[in-house]
C-alpha cells in the first residue's frame, strides 16, 4: 500500500470542523484539492480496509465522540472553488460554500439557488443531502455531478442520484467533487432582494449564535417534526451539555460542555416522547460518523 498523495493531518480533532462541535478525531485527515487525489485517497482507504469519510462544513453531522479509525477527506483549491461557465451554468468544487455560490449566482444574474442563502453547507453536502428550503432542493437546480469513489470518477446526470427529500444515492465512501448547477437569467437586485428576506425569515424562526446542526429530524408526511416535539413539552429540555432548542423544537443546542452521547440521548428522548404521545417515528436528518464504519445513520434506541 502506498502513501497517501495529499498532505495530510494525523490524529485531526474533527470537533472543530463541524457546526455542533462534538466528537473526537480522526486517525488521518486528507485535504484534497484534485479529482485524481480524492480518489487516490479514497483507493487508499479501501486498501487499508479502514473508513472514510467526507466532511464538507459538517452542518449536518456528528461525529462520534471516539472519532474514527480512518480516513477523513475535506475538499479545497479548486475542488472549492466557485464559476460561472457559458450562459446558465454555475460550476462548483463540492468544497465550495454554498451560500457563496448563491451570492456568486445572484451577482451574475443568475436565479434558482435562492433558497439555501442560508444553508450553511458545502456544495457537495448539500448535493448528498438533497439539501433544500422553503419547497426547492437541490434536485430542481442541479444538472450534474462528478463523482469519486476508490475506482475513479465518473459524471452523473441529476437522474442518476436518485434525489428524494432530504436523501439521495451517494454513498458514505463516494465523493462529490464538482457540480454542475443550470440556473435561470434573472435581475441581479430582485434576486438580492428575496436573499435578504430569505435571510431575515431565518433570522425570525432558528435559533442564532448557539452550536447547532439545523434540523434534527426530517419532517413526517403532512407534519413538521419542530411542531409534534414541541407537543410534549421538550423545548429547553437539556441532558449533560446539550438541549432541545427553545426557539424551535426540531434544533438541538450544545453548550461548552456537550457530547456526542448526550446529543443522541437528547434525539431518543424526542423520539420516545413523541411516539408514546402517539406520533410518528421520527427519522434522523443528520448523519452520524461511526468509528469503525464510517457514515450512517446515527444510533438511536430501536422504538416499536
Ligand atoms: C443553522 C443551520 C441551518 C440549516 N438549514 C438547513 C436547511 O434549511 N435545509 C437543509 O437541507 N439543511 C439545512 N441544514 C443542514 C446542513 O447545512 C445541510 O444538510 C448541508 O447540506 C450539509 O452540508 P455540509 O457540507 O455541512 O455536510 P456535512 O455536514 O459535512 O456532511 C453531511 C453528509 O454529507 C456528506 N458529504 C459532505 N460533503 C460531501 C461531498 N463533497 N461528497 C459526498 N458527500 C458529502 C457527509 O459525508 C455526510 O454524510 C442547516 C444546518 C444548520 C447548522
Amino acid at each position: 500500500m502506498g502513501d497517501l498523495r495529499s498532505p495530510v493531518q494525523r490524529d485531526a480533532p474533527l470537533a472543530p470542523l463541524t457546526s455542533i462541535r462534538v466528537g473526537g478525531p480522526a486517525d488521518a485527515l486528507a485535504i484534497c484539492a484534485s479529482f485524481a487525489s480524492v480518489s487516490q485517497a479514497l483507493a487508499w482507504a479501501a486498501d487499508a480496509g479502514k473508513p472514510v469519510a467526507v466532511v464538507g462544513k459538517g452542518s449536518n453531522l456528528i461525529v462520534d465522540d471516539a472519532g474514527v479509525r480512518g480516513l477523513v477527506i475535506r475538499l479545497a483549491g479548486r475542488l472549492s472553488s466557485i464559476s460561472v461557465r457559458g450562459e446558465r451554468t454555475l460550476w462548483c468544487g463540492g468544497g465550495a460554500s454554498l451560500p457563496r455560490a448563491v451570492q456568486r449566482a445572484a451577482a451574475a444574474g443568475l436565479s434558482g439557488l435562492e433558497f439555501g442563502a442560508s444553508i450553511p453547507g458545502t456544495v457537495g453536502g448539500a448535493v448528498a443531502m438533497n439539501a433544500g428550503a422553503y419547497s426547492s432542493d437541490l434536485s430542481q437546480v442541479l444538472d450534474w455531478a462528478v463523482v469519486c469513489d476508490a475506482t475513479g470518477r465518473r459524471k452523473v446526470g441529476r437522474d442518476d442520484l436518485a434525489m428524494g427529500y432530504r436523501t439521495t444515492s451517494v454513498q458514505g465512501d463516494q465523493v462529490v467533487a464538482a457540480v454542475g448547477f443550470l440556473l435561470q437569467p434573472g435581475d441581479a437586485d430582485a434576486i438580492r432582494e428575496r436573499l435578504a428576506e430569505l435571510r431575515s425569515h431565518r433570522r425570525s424562526t432558528q435559533p442564532q449564535g448557539v452550536r447547532t446542526f439545523g434540523s434534527v429530524f426530517t419532517n413526517p408526511e403532512g407534519d413538521s417534526a419542530g411542531r409534534l416535539i414541541e407537543a410534549t413539552g421538550l423545548k429547553g429540555h437539556a441532558i449533560g451539555g446539550a438541549r432541545i432548542s427553545p426557539v424551535h423544537a426540531n434544533f438541538i443546542e450544545a453548550g461548552p460542555d456537550a457530547s456526542a452521547r448526550d446529543v443522541i440521548a437528547l434525539m431518543d428522548e424526542a423520539r420516545r416522547r413523541v411516539r408514546d404521545a402517539g406520533g410518528p417515528v421520527l427519522h434522523a436528518e443528520v448523519r452520524y460518523l461511526h468509528p469503525e464504519w464510517g457514515i450512517g445513520a446515527p444510533p438511536l434506541a430501536e422504538i416499536a
